[in-house]
């Protein structure tokens, strides 16, 4: 169902080879429990005047079609890595839907990478001499350095940097909810932009350290700093059963799964 307003709904939950990994037939992929089975990350947000997508992962028409959502207005993307950005050919009927291009909010380094890796779509040579619908994208630059909200679909969003390893990438806060998936740390005026957030979504990739990712200790941390009220870990791996990991955790810090709907208060 189409995301109501202050709804959001959890498109994927996975790290970016998905779970179950192909060919792996351990615990967890092996698992029973739907909620170990988890498609790369991505949201639907409602939002006043429509569904807003944090991210486009490869099993994004599945996970429209398994949501039952119809329709995006709106899409921002968190950084150019292929699990949060190479199922955005599945937007091309989007446009079509809407009537107008699809605006998409992202830095100017990840538009340069969506011109890069979906040249095809944007060369009008070769969108005229086929019948596919080119991806039509209305490009927003945001630079995550500037605290000052921008408004999307009738709510002011507050971009939030993010260390990645070697890359950076955005965290989205909307209202007190805040979504913060690809971070092994965060910068200190993060923290700024984060006070009051009530609910927090938190890249925790498994009890491992990572280079480019939080654990769940680090993760746990963080959300204690934040002090949000209810906090739910995402772009987890297989390593980490949903009910064993549930039970250890803090009653208000909870695993996400794809398919969890949350609302947030309206915006
Ligand atoms: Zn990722
Ligand atoms: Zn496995
Ligand atoms: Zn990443």
């Amino acid at each position: 169902m189409q995301p109501l307003v202050g709804e959001v709904v959890f498109l994927g939950t996975g790290t970016s080879h998905g779970i179950p990994v192909i060919g792996c037939h351990c615990a967890v992929c092996r698992s029973e429990d739907r909620r170990n089975r988890r498609y790369r990350c991505a949201i639907a947000v409602g939002l006043p005047l429509g569904g807003l997508l944090i991210d486009a992962p490869p099993e994004l028409r599945l996970a429209l079609i398994r949501e039952d959502i119809p329709l995006i207005h709106a899409f921002a993307l968190t950084h150019a890595h292929v699990d949060h950005l190479f199922g955005a050919d599945d937007l091309r009927v989007m446009p079509n839907r809407l009537g107008t291009p699809l605006p998409i909010y992202c830095r100017t380094q990840d538009a340069k990478e969506i011109h890069r890796v979906f040249s095809y779509a944007f060369d009008p040579s070769l969108t005229q001499a086929s019948t596919a619908a080119p991806l039509s994208f209305e490009f927003h630059e945001i630079n995550a350095l500037d605290a000052t909200p921008f408004e999307v679909l009738g709510a002011k969003i507050v971009p939030i940097p993010m260390h990645h390893h070697v890359n950076d990438a955005v965290g989205y806060r909307i209202g007190s909810f805040a979504y913060c998936t690809d971070v092994v740390s965060f910068p200190e005026t993060s923290y700024e932009r984060l006070k009051g957030v009530k609910t927090l979504v938190l890249d925790a990739l498994r009890h491992r350290s990572h280079p480019c990712h939080q654990t769940i200790a680090q993760a746990i941390e963080v959300a204690n700093r934040v002090g949000a009220e209810e906090v739910y870990l995402t772009h987890l791996s297989h390593d980490i059963d949903h009910a064993t990991l549930e039970e250890e955790l803090p009653p208000h810090i909870h695993p996400a799964y794809d398919g969890l709907r949350l609302q947030i208060p309206v915006i």
